[in-house]
């Protein structure tokens, strides 16, 4: 059984050297991420190039995701690189405090607007939640709080309030610098942080387009604001991640789990791509196998829909980045087992089909559902007709058959769907179903005999390429 569901992995010190990304590949790696947050322009640069070196090297799509900073906010830094807070002690945040000149009494903070945004009684998150400050009062710019979780701080943290409200835009200069980067480096997917609205979204898009980007634009949600308008970015984005490190601070990680949920849910029935990410398999940063809670964590993703489960720090700086691959192909190969536990996943069978991709793809799937079919095998150049395939659950795999490289490195990260490299040298019809039969067969994919559904999908460059469902058994 081919796993289903797809990983992303992010890139860093831990799996910089070729090997061991083919490794990381062979092992499972779909998508590699490169996080902008981290690391200067030439760390991207080599990045970028090492992964496309070790996927062709291992003959595979590898799909490569440039991931935004976005106006996180920081405070500056201190004389001695860090203090230790005491619960009940007072600390202040001030923008006009001097870029080293943080102390034992309070600290700069990068948002020259940041004593704007707040108010008696707020509270602020520091360093992932670690640090809680409570804001007694607000004067000029600077802003009183009593330590309520105490720790220690050190250069640079994030800064999250509770609840969200932080005015930043959501593009920074430096963004804007990324975007032309991720660009010209060919990125498959750009990932948008800290989006409030489906506005951003375009901004980012129309940004990227105009330096030349041709990949998806994938909407993180981890702001509260996201969650408001949760509605109008996914409708702007290709992509959504569930971004739980910043949204689980903003919101409070109580109530994380259930707004996980439902923006698979939601993500899903409106035919979008979702990835859930952030601490799926963190302990394995440090240890060679993960703790159950992770497993739990990660089988629960796949269970509730996710096209995608994300690798960040375990990979980028872990101990372990090929065992945390191997582990969560694992675990999603066993969770799929399990199959039907959230129901239907994805079709709207209430609403009547805008499309004529959309009714295709249902009318393929649900075929395939009810009919014993081997494969799926969609001629497609965008890799649109697959995305709609696979938002329908089933255990049949899609075969996205491709000529371009840059649709397959996309549909990578589309669940259930496998890309395959496919030139279309002759178009009539029987030369063409025999050529896709002798790749299908040469892969092992399809045995003689094999029912298996065709469909020609989005592929304008074939005569006669209407919109087409057709039930073809295996011939030699
Ligand atoms: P990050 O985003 O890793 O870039 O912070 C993911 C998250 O916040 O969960
Ligand atoms: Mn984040």
């Amino acid at each position: 059984m081919q796993r289903r569901t797809k990983i992303v992995a992010t890139l860093g010190p831990a799996s910089d050297d070729k090997q061991t990304l083919c490794k990381m590949i062979n092992a499972g790696l779909d998508v590699a991420r490169l996080n902008f947050s981290h690391g200067g322009e030439a760390d991207h640069r080599r990045r970028a190039e090492t992964l496309r070196l070790a996927a062709d090297e291992c003959e595979r799509d590898v799909g490569l995701m440039g991931d935004l900073q976005g106006p996180k906010i920081r405070i500056k830094r201190f004389e001695q690189g860090s203090v230790h807070l005491d619960e009940g002690a007072s600390f202040f945040l001030d923008s006009s405090l001097g870029l080293s000149a943080g102390s034992q009494d309070g600290v700069g903070v990068a948002l020259e607007s940041l004593h704007e945004d707040v108010s008696e009684g707020d509270i602020l998150l520091l360093n992932d939640g670690m640090i809680t400050l409570a804001v007694e009062r607000v004067d000029g710019t600077r802003i009183h709080t009593t330590v309520v979780n105490g720790g220690i701080l050190s250069d640079h943290k994030g800064i999250n309030l509770k609840g969200g409200g932080l005015s930043a835009p959501a593009l920074t200069d430096i963004d804007r610098a990324n975007i032309k980067l991720a660009a010209e480096l060919g990125m498959d997917f750009l990932a948008v942080s800290f989006v409030r609205s489906g506005e951003d979204v375009d901004e980012a898009r129309s940004l990227f387009h105009e330096a030349g980007g041709k990949g998806l634009i994938v909407a993180k949600i981890e702001r509260a604001e996201a969650v408001e308008n949760i509605e109008s970015i996914i409708e702007a984005a290709d992509v959504v991640m569930v971004a739980r490190g910043d949204l689980g601070v903003e919101m409070g990680y109580a109530e994380l789990t259930g707004i996980q949920k439902e923006l698979i849910q939601m993500t899903r029935s409106r035919y979008k791509v979702v990835i859930t990410a952030t601490q799926m398999m963190e302990s394995m940063i440090e240890n060679p196998i993960p703790t159950r809670a992770e497993v739990s964590d990660v089988a629960n993703a796949v269970i509730d829909g996710t096209d995608a489960v994300m690798l960040s720090g375990e990979t980028a700086v872990g101990a372990h980045p090929v065992e945390a691959i191997k582990a969560m192909s694992s675990v999603c190969v066993g969770a799929e087992k399990f199959p039907h536990q959230a129901g239907r996943m994805g079709q709207r069978s209430d609403d009547k089909f805008a499309l004529v991709d959309e009714a295709i793809a249902m009318a393929v799937m649900y075929t395939a559902n009810h009919m014993d079919v081997k494969a799926i095998i969609a001629l497609t150049e965008s890799g649109a007709t697959t995305r709609w395939m696979s938002r329908v659950r089933s255990d049949i795999p899609i075969f996205a058959m491709t000529p371009y490289a840059s649709t397959s490195r996309r549909v990578a990260l589309y669940r259930g769907v496998y890309p395959i490299h496919f030139e279309i040298l002759d178009t009539d019809r029987d030369h063409l179903y025999a050529a896709i039969f002798e790749t299908m067969l040469s892969k092992q994919l399809v045995e003689v005999g094999d029912l298996v559904i065709f469909t020609k999908g989005d592929l304008k460059g074939v005569s006669g390429s209407t919109n087409a469902m057709k039930i073809l058994s295996v011939t030699a």
